[in-house]
């Protein structure tokens, strides 16, 4: 039935990790959420799947090469089929729309976060990517209550600071699992392969975000995330190992009291909240008796033999348009590393090269970046075919 009280979600790269447990958590709170927009990049069988379960009235295929797939005329009749190098836009501008999760992978993600934040909808942003590249065209454009990260720790900290006078907030402490090869030195780096940087002991990710999980480049990332997101200088964003993914981050202020979100280890509670706030609806996810925690430990990364953390902080220091070849290059070093085309601590080697050949200016628009974004993938192709 429809009710008119319902949240209208459009989710935004709908087939990936992120994608399918938000759809998990509108099934259970089917009450309060109502899917009406969805999109894909190339998994078009399961778009079209979720089009039927959700009864879907608009989705886009983002990818051209899979615009013409046969199994998209399977769609209910009553589903409009958005494609063109703008169907994500036209899914956030739909009228019917209050609510947009970007849980689209990559660069991809700023544009249509900038047109989130120009509808003057809600923005439900996992794409961390959209704030590393263009965080400082974004941010001026947010207002109040209208971007909520689902980043974990982000989502975290912004609760934190709720109520309080962020002036007041001393540092943040991000936490950070260590990833699967916490503890070893750069040389045993060396011979890892796609298989060991795929086994991730907590989370279960997209591929991108898990190789960047391994090589710390996602902490390095969520770094600049955190920095746009809470203002905060990057020297104040300290990286605290936390084994256990239990403590989800924490704020530390200046009488020297320490915030901490603690609690399941599911990004379904995020999301959702990204959805409900400022209300909390009962959780996605089983609950954490801590009497069963036997402890949670602690410790402090080791930026030499993960250097992608290094090259992030070097980037957050630069600013301007340093953190967008960061990422471009990070994006097509990992994709190579995926497919055997460079080595794990190549990722690293890949990145420093295309930043140290940037000519670094400052952030003046959306097309300035593309195309540096486009220089820097260029790069670091140039860089993965002669020397790997
Ligand atoms: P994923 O690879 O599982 O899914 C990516 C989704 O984006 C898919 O639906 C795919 O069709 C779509 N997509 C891929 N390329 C695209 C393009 N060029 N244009 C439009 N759509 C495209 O990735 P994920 O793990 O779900 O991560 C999504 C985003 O959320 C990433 O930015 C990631 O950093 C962030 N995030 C993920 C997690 C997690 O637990 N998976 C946690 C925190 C943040
Ligand atoms: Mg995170």
């Amino acid at each position: 039935v429809d009710t008119p009280s319902r949240t209208r979600v459009a989710i935004l790269g709908c087939t990936g990790s992120i994608g399918t447990q938000a759809l998990d958590v509108c099934k259970q709170h089917s009450d309060k959420l109502e899917v009406v927009a969805l999109s894909a990049h190339s998994r078009t069988e399961n778009l079209v799947h979720f089009a039927h379960e959700f009864a879907v009235r608009h989705v886009a295929v983002t990818s051209e090469a899979h615009r013409g797939d046969a199994v998209l005329s399977e769609l209910p009749s009553a589903c409009e089929l958005h494609t063109g190098s703008r169907c994500a836009e036209e899914l956030v501008e739909l009228e019917d729309v209050d609510v947009v999760l970007v849980a689209i992978v990559g660069a991809a993600g700023l544009s249509v976060s900038h047109a989130v934040l120009k509808s003057g909808k809600r923005l439900a942003l996992a794409n961390k990517e959209s704030l590393v590249v263009g965080g400082d065209l974004l941010m001026p454009m947010v207002q109040p209550g209208q971007m909520l990260p689902v980043d974990s720790e982000h989502c975290a900290i912004f609760q934190c600071l709720l109520g309080e006078n962020p002036r007041e907030a001393h540092c943040i402490w991000l936490t950070c699992s260590g990833g699967p090869f916490y503890g070893r030195s750069l040389d045993e780096l060396a011979d890892v392969t796609r298989h060991d940087a795929l086994a991730h002991p907590t989370w279960n990710m997209g591929a991108k975000i898990t190789v960047d999980s391994a090589t710390l480049m996602n902490k390095g990332l969520e770094r600049i995330e955190a920095m746009h997101l809470f203002g905060m200088d990057i020297d104040r964003i300290k990286v605290l190992i936390q084994r256990e993914s239990k403590i989800h981050s924490m704020v530390e202020f200046e009488d020297g009291s320490v915030m901490a979100h603690l609690g399941a280890s599911d990004m379904r509670i995020p999301i959702q909240y990204a959805f409900s706030y400022p209300e909390r609806w009962s959780t996605p996810a089983p609950r954490v008796d801590f009497r069963e925690i036997a402890q949670l430990t602690f410790g402090a990364p080791d930026m030499e033999s993960f250097r992608c953390l290094k090259l992030a902080e070097i980037a957050a220091k630069q600013g301007g348009t340093l953190p967008c070849v960061l990422n471009a290059a990070n994006e097509i070093a990992v994709d190579a590393f995926l497919h055997d085309a460079c080595t794990f601590t190549g990722i690293a080697d890949i990145v420093e090269a295309c930043m140290d050949e940037h000519d670094c200016q400052k952030v003046v628009s959306f097309e300035q970046l593309s195309d540096v974004d486009a220089w820097a993938r260029e790069q670091a192709r140039g860089i993965i075919s002669s020397r790997f």
